[in-house]
């Protein structure tokens, strides 16, 4: 196993992708809080559409697909929606319009907290509704909605290829029928036919796969986002098996949560005190460029936190808010938000006694909403429900990603994308020298388990990169890469002393979880993935015919790359032997023992390069001719340790 850092693995759409789309799909779209997607299903399952694609060069791969819910109006005319609108949210905090989701279908009484703290003038509109003012002209938050809506439309068009009309669109458990008829309206301005509104949470589950098969189960679904949590009990029956189209039967039993606590409450955890500040401002104008700037950098500081252990800030206030250069440790922050960590178990409290149910009744928790990125979150929420939470998707993609599976539902267009009952192609780990060792063969039923030991192939080694991969080839190379990670600090110990015990999970649904961990410190790792995702019918027919056509040439690839990394180690000791003993053996000996470690390196460097290059027999040939060369190296070696170990004794 190497160290090498773990990258993620992207969910969104390969770019040839066009070929299975109907005239008249039915897109599901994720309106959200703080982001919108928009992703479309067909036989090989959800993907997210990259909507912006060419449009911003330079966004990173992690934010593909989701566009900022932001809109920016000139007078009467849209100026910027999504990314361009959300860059321009500084410059212009008067006239950008983000989270109108929190005033659909409400009065403006009922938000006039958040409309007090907003950078954009919040007035009560038609019939007392919240609307929002800008140079002059108030408009509903369904119409800023829309035209939000119309963007995401017209750039899922361009994506497919086709022109889009239908779509599901997501709201929380929550929303009252005001809010749902809101969305709807919305989507009616816009010229969407929005076929069905679908509860967030469902959409989590469905995404998952949950309630296609099996029993009735009680699943939770804990939300945390930009600006609000939702915890959300369901009840799922599953579809029924006669009908092949059936939809499974979600029911909510109890929702709870906070309106007012999200990703935005952690921001301002980091900026404390300077939020305070910013609000006495008394000039609205300064004071919403004040709040922009502060809002941007905690947003930073936290993500940046989610990786490391600690980051540091500095801001150019511009003299608008102070200077700032500070470093922030993770365990501070955790410290720190800790009480808003709480209040989210405390709802989950709430909901489980709302539906009557104790915590050790619900059969699977599912994260939801870019926040539970933060370590802290994923660690509360397990230990509190004490069983693993369901990660493997995407927290900001799992919506739409289910709210897509639903739109092929109601288009009749889904097969059932590959039958579960079974892994249909192997999944395995990556070793040393870019082999691959399956954990689990093709064809085994699900749920299966199934362990393995591995070493480190360094001396020292403090992190060990774990990839895994999914086929029937030999090679990583070969394989489909599914996940990458990393059990990081381990105490420094030989090469091969290390035990790593790794653990391969796959449950029903045909989401694997894989667990390492080193015995010796406990240190541990994990990460869960849905190997079958954007898997199609015929790419596994594919991968099978590639593996039988390159059998043969597969296993002597293996075998030298294993050859070459026992041969590395070989040359490691072999060297140092002889350094040892130089003097106390035959010249001869040394001059042999020398050209057989330079063939042999030469053979390795070939072996690492292109192991097809390298003869089996002519590589294990030369690996017996240093083994026999050496012995009189390792005699003297065996010697001279005795002829210490009496001096120390006289
Ligand atoms: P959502 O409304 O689900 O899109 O969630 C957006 C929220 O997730 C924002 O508050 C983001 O700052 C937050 N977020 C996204 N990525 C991370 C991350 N890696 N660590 C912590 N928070 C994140």
């Amino acid at each position: 196993m190497s160290g090498e850092s773990p990258s993620e693995k992207s969910q969104t759409a390969p770019e040839t992708d066009r070929g299975s789309v109907p005239d008249d799909p039915i897109v599901g779209i994720d309106l959200g809080t703080t982001n919108s997607l928009v992703a479309f299903a067909d036989a090989a399952g959800p993907r997210i559409l990259d909507l912006d694609r060419g449009a911003d060069e330079g966004v990173p791969s992690s934010e593909t697909g989701l566009v900022p819910s932001v809109v920016r109006y000139r007078g009467d005319a849209v100026e910027a929606v999504g990314r361009r609108a959300a860059a321009g949210l500084e410059e212009h905090a008067t006239r950008t319009v983000f989270s109108v989701k929190r005033y659909m279908g409400r009065r403006f009484d009922d938000r006039r907290d958040d409309a007090e703290a907003s950078p954009y003038q919040v007035v009560s509109g038609a019939r007392g509704l919240a609307g929002v003012e800008i140079d002059g002209r108030v408009r509903s938050p369904e119409e800023i909605s829309a035209d939000l809506l119309a963007h995401l439309r017209d750039r899922a068009s361009e994506a497919l290829g086709v022109p889009v009309r239908r779509a599901v669109v997501t709201v929380p458990a929550y929303f009252d029928d005001a809010q749902r008829q809101a969305t709807r309206d919305a989507g009616r301005i816009a010229g969407i036919d929005v076929v069905r509104i679908l509860n967030e949470p469902t959409a989590a589950a469905l995404a998952y796969g949950i309630g296609g098969r099996g029993d009735a189960e009680t699943i939770v679904v804990y939300d945390l986002g930009g600006g609000t949590f939702d915890v959300t009990v369901l009840e799922v029956m599953p579809a029924d098996p006669s009908s092949p189209d059936g939809e499974a039967i979600f029911r909510v039993l109890a929702t709870a949560g906070d309106t007012h606590l999200g990703g935005d409450d952690f921001d301002r955890v980091l900026v404390g005190n300077l939020h305070e500040a910013a609000m006495g401002e008394p000039d609205p104008e300064r004071r919403a460029r004040r709040l922009a700037v502060l809002r941007a950098v905690g947003a930073r500081a936290k993500v940046a936190l989610s990786d490391a252990a600690a980051t540091r800030i500095r801001l150019d206030g511009r003299g608008l808010v102070p200077d700032l250069d500070r470093t922030l440790d993770r365990s501070d922050f955790e410290t720190a938000a800790r009480p808003l960590v709480d209040r989210t178990l405390d709802a989950c409290a709430r909901a489980l006694k709302d539906a009557g149910l104790e915590r050790a009744s619900i059969d699977r928790v599912v994260l939801v909403g870019g926040s539970t990125r933060m370590p802290m979150i994923r660690k509360a929420v397990e230990s509190w429900f004490d069983r693993p939470a369901y990660v493997a998707l995407d927290p900001d993609r799992v919506i739409a990603l289910g709210a897509a599976v639903q739109g092929s539902i109601l288009a009749g267009t889904r097969r059932d994308a590959l039958l579960l009952d079974v892994i249909p192609l192997s999944l395995g780990l990556e070793t040393a020298g870019g082999a691959v060792a399956k954990l689990v063969v093709r064809n085994t039923m699900v749920p299966t388990r199934s362990v393995e030991m591995f070493s480190t192939s360094v001396d020292g080694q403090l992190n060990v990169g774990l990839h895994v991969v999914q086929g029937e080839r030999e090679m990583v190379a070969d394989c489909r890469s599914l996940a990458r990670f990393e059990l990081r600090g381990l105490p420094p110990m030989p090469a091969g002393i290390p035990q790593i015990e790794v653990v391969f999970n796959v449950d029903a649904n045909g989401v694997l979880g894989v667990d390492a961990v080193e015995r010796r410190s406990g240190r541990r790792a994990r990460v869960q993935v849905v190997p079958s995702n954007g898997l199609t019918r015929e790419e596994v027919d594919r991968i099978e015919a590639d593996s039988v056509t390159h059998a043969r040439d597969d296993m002597m690839v293996h075998r030298v790359v294993d050859l070459a990394v026992n041969a590395a180690l070989d040359v490691k000791w072999i060297t140092e032997a002889l350094d040892r003993v130089r003097g106390d053996v035959d010249p001869e000996v040394v001059a042999s023992v020398e050209s057989g470690l330079v063939a042999l390196r030469s053979l390795i460097t070939r072996a690492r390069e292109d192991p097809r290059s390298v003869d089996p027999d002519a590589f294990h040939a030369a690996k017996d001719h240093l083994d026999r060369a050496s012995m009189p190296v390792h005699e003297a070696s065996i010697a001279r340790s005795l002829r210490n170990d009496e001096s120390t004794d006289a």
